[in-house]
């Protein structure tokens, strides 16, 4: 099973609800932090990294004795990440998708590969939780090969918990794609609404079940709630606005540890999603 965790935009409150649901389940558990550019859920865990794996992108080399400078690859290259001038092809590295389209059609064969380093992706334990995280590079434009990789830590097998980055482009589709749910996180004021809105047509379009968690609540606002019964959208937890979760939250404590009474909250959180995955597949079949 996997639940992706999303939200319109950042500072949600995403990574609490990512580590506490993590770490309120007693079944075997992998949380997945795929939001690459800035991964904080180690800071919550705090797990012994016991594997890492530098994650390459493939790009071209220019064998420039087979090379006729002949301009293919510099037509097909979609990202001007090649440009074969009168009597050489340059490359610009940090600009290749690496999708292999220059040195498949290369006439003369003359394009190989070479990995460039776009990150890294640590796994470890924490509390009985396996822990998978992926780094992009500082620079690095491309974190999507880097989501790939933490991906193929999913496990079929467990429950996996996926952090993915706030928005609703690319590495939000990437990391969310096969989902069985996605649980979305918002806040009740207009900017909230707003990226929930948009995060929801996101995982419409790619035909995943998705329900609520609405962070801060009381600051009178009502409107969130009332998009989510319109639209036929399930608030499957609220969580207040209280200094003592935004304190513990500083600190890096994670709210299930710091406040007890909060673990059953996301049992039953848990619970509330796999029975939506069952009658969503149940609805299918
Ligand atoms: S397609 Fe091949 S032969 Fe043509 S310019 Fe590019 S590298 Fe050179
Ligand atoms: S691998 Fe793809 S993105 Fe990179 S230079 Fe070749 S065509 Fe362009």
């Amino acid at each position: 099973m996997l639940i992706s965790i999303a939200s319109g935009k950042g500072g949600t409150g995403k990574t609490l609800v990512a580590t506490s649901l993590a770490l309120s389940l007693e079944e075997s558990v992998k949380l997945l932090d795929c939001d690459v550019e800035e991964p904080n859920d180690h800071i919550f865990l705090k797990p012994a990294i016991t594997g890492r794996e530098i994650v390459y992108v493939p790009v071209p080399s220019i064998d420039k004795e087979k090379c006729t400078c002949c301009g293919v690859c510099s037509e097909v290259c979609e990202f001007n990440a090649i440009a074969a001038l009168k009597s050489t092809v340059l490359v610009f590295p940090e600009l290749c998708h690496g999708c292999g389209a220059c040195s498949y059609l290369c006439p003369e064969e003359a394009i190989s590969t070479v990995g460039r380093e776009a990150g890294v992706v640590e796994t470890g334990y924490s509390n009985g939780v396996e822990f998978v995280q992926g780094k992009l590079n500082v620079g690095e434009a491309m974190p999507v090969p880097v989501i790939r990789k933490v991906k193929e830590h999913i496990d079929q097998a467990a429950t996996n918990i996926m952090d993915v980055s706030p928005g609703t482009s690319c590495p939000v589709v990437e990391s969310i794609k096969d989902s069985d749910f996605c649980l979305l996180v918002t806040e009740p004021t207009p900017f909230g609404l707003n990226d929930l809105e948009l995060a929801v047509e996101v995982v419409r379009k790619l035909d995943i079940p998705c329900g609520v968690v609405l962070n801060r609540v009381g600051v009178g606002y009502d409107r969130v709630e009332q998009y989510c019964r319109n639209e036929g959208i399930p608030i499957l937890l609220t969580v207040p606005l209280d200094s003592r979760i935004a304190g513990h939250y500083s600190r890096g404590i994670p709210l299930c540890e710091a406040i007890p009474e909060w673990k059953p909250r996301f049992k039953k959180l848990f619970e509330d999603i796999r029975k939506s995955i069952l009658s969503q597949s149940g609805q299918r079949t």
